[in-house]
């Protein structure tokens, strides 16, 4: 037992005794040889709720901030938790239980969903940007989930990541307990850019987040891009709520 990895081995195999693998959905059992994820099982996946448009997306940001204000061109979702609640548990697991392989799973699904649309704009991406979280809240939960969605997007899409070009320079409150009004004000300002990294003329970027609500982050985020010179922006996000 000397051997650290005999020892996790073994570890291993008396945790999936006492807490073998659940879907976190509906709560079945995964069947490891069959099911495609560790954490939700193959019938869930097939029943996500079905995504919503490009076009309802950016409507929404339309109705929060004005039409002539949208920075943005197109946007992607995976699915829609909007009318089933139950269905941001995936995002709970992947952000307060640090389950990232649900991210890297799901992100995969992403970057496959946005390599098929990409084959239908008239238009390329040349920087994949994950909505930055500040260092305090980095440091209490250890990883961006945005970023792991970002590197499996990049991995299926083959372009370039920029993690440095957007930081968060307001620690801000956590927008699940705000109202849309006061998740709107919470973000503002809260961002910065970091010009010296990149020239943004006539760029066009992929600005990926696990969720959009309001579409406040994502906003505050593509208006800094877009004033300095940003092109075509695409938004990319696991589901919307
Ligand atoms: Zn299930």
């Amino acid at each position: 037992m000397n051997n650290p990895g005999i020892l996790k081995r073994f570890l291993d195999s008396f945790s999936f005794v006492i807490a073998p693998p659940i879907c976190i959905l509906c709560s079945r059992l995964i069947d490891v040889e069959l099911d495609e994820s560790e954490h939700i099982c193959n019938n869930c996946l097939l029943n996500l709720p079905v995504a919503k448009s490009s076009q309802e997306i950016l409507e929404r940001i339309n109705m929060n901030f004005g039409k002539e204000n949208n920075p943005f061109d197109y946007a992607i979702s995976l699915f829609d938790s909007g009318t089933n609640q139950e269905f941001l548990k995936i995002i709970h697991t992947l952000k307060y239980k640090k389950f990232k392989k649900i991210g890297t799973f799901l992100g995969i699904k992403l970057g496959k969903k946005i390599y098929e649309h990409l084959s239908l704009l008239e238009y390329d991406i040349d920087f994949i940007i994950p909505v930055p979280i500040h260092r305090i809240r980095l440091r209490e939960r250890g990883f961006n989930q945005a970023e792991i969605i970002v590197d499996a997007i990049s991995n299926v899409i083959n372009r370039p990541v920029n993690v440095n070009l957007i930081s968060r320079k307001l620690y801000t409150q956590s927008q699940t307990s705000l109202d849309l009004s006061e998740r709107i004000k919470n973000v503002q300002n809260a961002f910065e850019i970091n010009l010296d990294l990149v020239s943004l003329q006539s760029k066009n970027f992929l600005l990926v987040d696990d969720v959009i609500t309001s579409g406040s982050t994502l906003y505050h985020c593509a208006r800094l891009l877009k004033e300095n010179g940003a092109n075509k922006l695409i938004i990319a996000v696991l589901t919307t709520a």
